[in-house]
């Protein structure tokens, strides 16, 4: 088997992103995450470029790595300037790595239109820069910038390049495509190309903005290159970068190319959901084999023919990359969906025929009153288990108040008046009935609070959840006020989160409808478990 080495660069190109900002601690948690998914190279950062980048490689000096090996980065030195006297060259030197990759120019244009300079003095500074480093002990990549580009519009000067780096010492050669928009076939040649004259692996690095990064870097594979750079989700600047999290699956289960294990394998998802968690940003969903909607199934036809043969609607198994298989419920769903969620929660339901039928009847008509359960598992198992004849609902909602008032308080105190809410529920619990009132600075939040005052004397577990998300969709705009609201919440005990659905043409009751639902899908998984 032939093997390709992985090469990160999250931490420097995909903190480029809009809206990324990596702290150090950040940083050398994502460090370690990658160290667990088998990555080859972390590019940690550009300790020549900031200070925040020279802490983190002086923490990560305290980090021991399994698999993976940190590398700085940096740029060639200045034009007409020594390399033993740059800045950033001194900083790569001192940042405690054995290996570093410095980006250089390889585009004839970008040599004299943007560094302004002759095309014999940046050979000059690619030729010094990496022997300077190369006599600090250090292994040297170097990242050919606007490569593919530079290749199209002066061939021989953006190979000469190349011949200089490697003749310089550089231990591998990686072909950019920097500004993102070459054709798989444009890089194929370019490569094969490349590969003729190489005495060093090749790399391949590319962005995203044609939408082509990934399988340019596919194609580049096949045509020789063996190190891939790439992000984790595909995190960078503008478009992003190749996104690693495609780029593994497809090396490893479709190309049969060594790159990690089977257990590394395993943990993709987990480690992009990781990241961007640390990064602040909502998993993408849709994401290629780690989205949780990757495996997810809708059409009534699709679950039909999973339910007889599991790979009849999926590329791969899910578990290979870490995801599952997720059955979604919708008024696009078929009988076989329910029996299928059903039997996935494991779920005695005898759903056969007629029940099964009746059921998705109920379903629908729920749906046609607001309520969707595509995002909304939890409220679909409830309904599940409430068609069960012997089902015991362990707390049953007898009615509630709310009160929203505007009260003027003393001219004393910094803020005139405040919105005062205050709900009184009733609750049945076995044969007890409980009555209990509460405040909040929101009617929900009251409304919450009143109805965990009531159960928590019998479930003293409840006081571990709390809201952590909280949506309201205004369905059929056009009614204005008048029209149904739909609530979805998100809940979590810590260990486990949990989505609920309610629907109303009165929010509140929206709310409390998906606020009882959550409590009571928290009670009854303790109970299961
Ligand atoms: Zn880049």
């Amino acid at each position: 088997m032939s093997s390709v080495q992985l090469y990160d660069t999250t931490l420097r190109d995909g903190a480029q992103r809009e809206g990324i900002s990596f702290s150090v601690v950040d940083k050398l948690h994502i460090t370690q995450k990658l160290d667990e998914l088998g990555i080859h190279f972390i590019e940690g950062g550009w300790p020549g470029s900031n200070p925040k980048d020279v802490e983190f490689f002086d923490k990560a000096r305290n980090i021991t790595l399994t698999n993976s090996v940190l590398v700085a980065f940096g740029s060639t030195r200045r034009p007409n300037a020594e390399a033993e006297a740059d800045v950033n060259l001194l900083a790569l030197a001192d940042a405690g790595v054995k290996v570093v990759t410095i980006v250089g120019k390889s585009s004839s244009l970008q040599v004299t239109q943007v560094l302004e300079t002759t095309l014999d003095e940046n050979l000059s500074m690619i030729a010094d820069s990496i022997r300077y480093l190369k006599t600090k002990g250090l292994t040297v990549f170097f990242d050919a910038e606007h490569f593919f580009d530079g290749f199209k519009a002066n061939s021989s000067y953006a190979l000469r390049v190349l011949e200089v780096a490697a003749k310089a010492g550089a231990s591998c050669l990686v072909m950019c495509d920097t500004n993102g928009g070459t054709l798989p076939d444009e890089i194929v040649n370019a490569v094969e190309a490349a590969k003729k004259l190489a005495t060093v692996p090749l790399g391949i690095h590319a962005h995203n903005d044609g939408e082509l990064a990934v399988a340019d870097t596919l194609a580049a594979v096949n045509a020789g290159a063996s190190q891939v750079q790439g992000t984790i989700n595909g995190y960078g600047e503008r478009c992003g970068n190749a996104n690693l999290c495609s780029i593994i699956p497809a090396l490893r289960l479709k190309m049969g190319i060594d790159c990690v294990t089977d257990e590394q394998l395993a943990k993709l998802t987990e480690v992009s959901h990781y990241i961007s968690e640390v990064a602040n940003l909502i998993p993408d969903t849709f994401l290629p084999y780690v989205g949780s909607s990757a495996f997810g199934h809708k059409a009534g036809l699709h679950v039909s023919g999973l339910a007889k043969w599991a790979e009849s609607y999926q590329h791969i198994d899910p578990a290979q990359v870490g995801n599952k298989q997720r059955v979604l419920i919708s008024e696009l769903s078929g009988k076989k969906n329910i029996i299928y969620k059903a039997k996935e929660i494991g779920l005695d339901l005898p759903l056969r025929g007629k029940e099964a039928q009746k059921l998705l009847e109920q379903v629908k008509l729920l749906e046609s009153r607001g309520f969707q359960y595509d995002n909304a598992e939890a409220s679909f198992e409830l309904l599940l288990r409430r068609a069960k004849p012997d089902y015991q609902p362990l707390f049953e909602l007898v009615d509630f108040m709310v009160v929203v008032e505007k009260r003027r308080r003393l001219p004393t105190r910094e803020s005139p008046e405040e919105m005062l809410s205050e709900a009184v529920v009733k609750v049945r619990v076995g044969t007890e009935v409980m009555h209990t009132a509460a405040e909040g600075n929101g009617p929900v939040n009251a409304l919450d609070q009143a109805l965990r005052k009531a159960l928590l004397q019998f479930y003293p577990s409840l006081a571990q959840v709390r809201l952590v998300d909280y949506k309201v969709r205004i369905l059929e705009e056009s009614i204005g006020t008048s029209s149904q609201v739909r609530v979805l919440l998100e809940s979590s005990d810590g260990v486990e989160e949990w989505r609920t659905v309610g629907s109303s043409t009165n929010i509140i009751e929206a709310s409390w409808l998906a606020l009882a639902d959550s409590l009571g899908y928290c009670l009854l998984r303790q109970k299961a478990g």
